[in-house]
């Protein structure tokens, strides 16, 4: 273990949180998209994007693939850096639960190499990804329990109360 990891909840939109990093619930374009991405390429302005397109015409030239996890400067928001990750599209015929976690073991990899003591997550693949909120609380509580980190609070930021409601049954199990 590399140290202990605090699991904090809060009601409310990702882009107003003060963190060292931002998780943004991306697809795998990179180039911004509905929901969070949204919000977070509205509010922190034009940099993230730049630098977005700059991971495409490199590294990323297909895109970032589903379940993994790269960071940009955060631009105009409160925090040093957003940590983009993709998460999967929710599937009824096959379990795709695997890639979800991977979403925040990967999120907090990168976070550990940057030296990010405080994440902010949003409830990825919830929104226009459609997967069901319990069950998504379910595998990014227990990912980020089971994920040895040196990052110190693990903050879900959730949008609505039904969400946060989801992610505090989640945290009075077994905690
Ligand atoms: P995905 O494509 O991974 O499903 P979305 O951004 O569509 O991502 O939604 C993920 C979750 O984030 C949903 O529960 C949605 O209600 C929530 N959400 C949307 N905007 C914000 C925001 N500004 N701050 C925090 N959560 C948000």
């Amino acid at each position: 273990m590399t140290g202990m990891t605090t699991i904090t909840l809060v009601q409310g939109d990702i882009t107003r949180q003060s963190a060292d990093a931002i998780v943004n619930a991306a697809n795998s374009s990179l180039l911004g998209g509905g929901g969070v991405d949204g919000a977070i390429h509205r509010r922190g302005g034009p940099a993230i994007l730049e630098e977005c397109r700059r991971l495409r015409a490199s590294k990323y030239g297909k895109g970032l693939p589903t379940g993994q996890a790269v960071a940009t400067t955060a631009g105009d928001l409160d925090a040093r850096w957003v940590i983009h990750t993709v998460g999967p599209v929710h599937s009824t015929t096959e379990d795709r639960s695997a890639l979800l976690a991977s979403c925040y073991r990967e999120s907090l990899r990168v976070a550990d190499e940057l030296g990010a003591r405080t994440v902010a997550f949003p409830a990825i693949s919830t929104g226009v990804y459609r997967w069901p909120m319990d069950d998504a609380a379910r595998i990014a509580v227990e990912t980020v329990r089971a994920t040895d980190t040196a990052v110190e609070e693990v903050r879900f930021v959730l949008f609505d109360e039904r969400a946060y409601h989801a992610f505090a049954a989640q945290l009075e199990d077994g905690s």
